[in-house]
């Protein structure tokens, strides 16, 4: 697998606080206040002189950033890239814990200071992302505790996330959650068209892939969506809500009560 550190220095630019700012925000997904958190980091370490250790660059399917049980030495914030945490067992199979794609970040460790987690994580959509050094975080989050709160925030509703994830893969069908993976990932990329692919639906969920064409198969013959080999297209998204587990409401209802949490406030002011 492609590692991180294997990428050349021509991928990258540094990122200033105005192009960070310029970036639009997704309200009621993930993590609160992703933009503002992203232009405090850069302003910070601007001042802290620290600037060269956050840069955007691109991550491509398949590569591996930190492996299980690794320590984690950067944080990455995605922009168009997706991510997942995977669990991997001792037979080599795996299965997809939480997705993080924009409005979220991949290192947790290094928010929580624990350096490692048993899971790998993994670049599931080749994209961009912003990357900071493991150093270079926590000398911002000491100046910066409301950037600190707003990346805890994010962890405790990932493991909210997880929790309810187990459960859909314990207890609900496959096409309820073929249909709550597809809506999940369009409204984190903010369209109807969702790129992906059976093979990678069913690594995700755990599932074989025959089962996934077999669902994809029953909800495009009620025209709820249409499929190829890159990607399915969302054509009747209240069906497919109808067709899906409770498990998308509720993570819908999480991400909600994040943006309406009372901890929710903005840079300089009381929290
Ligand atoms: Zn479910």
């Amino acid at each position: 697998m492609n590692r991180d550190k294997l990428l050349a220095p021509a991928q990258m630019k540094h990122a200033s606080a105005s192009a960070v700012s310029g970036l639009s925000s997704a309200p009621g997904m993930r993590f609160a206040d992703y933009d503002s958190v992203l232009t405090q980091l850069s302003r910070r370490l601007h001042l802290l002189e620290r600037v060269d250790d956050f840069v955007c660059i691109d991550l491509h399917a398949g590569q591996v950033v930190c492996d299980c049980n690794e320590i984690f030495h950067h944080v990455y914030f995605p922009l168009t890239a997706r991510l997942a945490h995977e669990c991997i067992l001792d037979d080599g199979r795996s299965i997809e814990l939480v997705t993080i794609g924009r409005n979220g970040f991949a290192g947790w460790p290094v928010v929580t200071r624990s350096g490692s987690m048993p899971f790998r994580t993994i670049v599931t959509a080749s994209g961009t992302a912003f990357r900071c050094s493991e150093a270079s975080l926590l000398a911002c989050l000491k100046e910066e505790p409301w950037v600190e709160a707003r990346m805890l925030q994010y962890v405790e509703l990932m493991f909210a996330e997880m929790a309810q994830m187990a459960s859909c893969t314990r207890l609900h069908s496959i096409e309820q959650q073929v249909s709550c993976r597809l809506l999940t990932l369009a409204d984190a990329c903010h369209a109807a068209r969702v790129d992906t692919s059976a093979v990678a639906l069913s690594r995700a969920l755990g599932v074989t892939a025959r089962s996934v064409r077999s669902a994809l198969h029953a909800l495009g013959v009620a025209g709820i969506v249409t499929h190829d080999r890159h990607g399915v297209l969302i054509q009747q998204r209240a069906a497919l809500e109808h067709r899906s587990c409770e498990c998308y409401r509720v993570f819908k209802a999480l991400y909600r009560s994040s943006d309406d949490s009372p901890s929710r406030s903005e840079p300089g002011s009381a929290y």
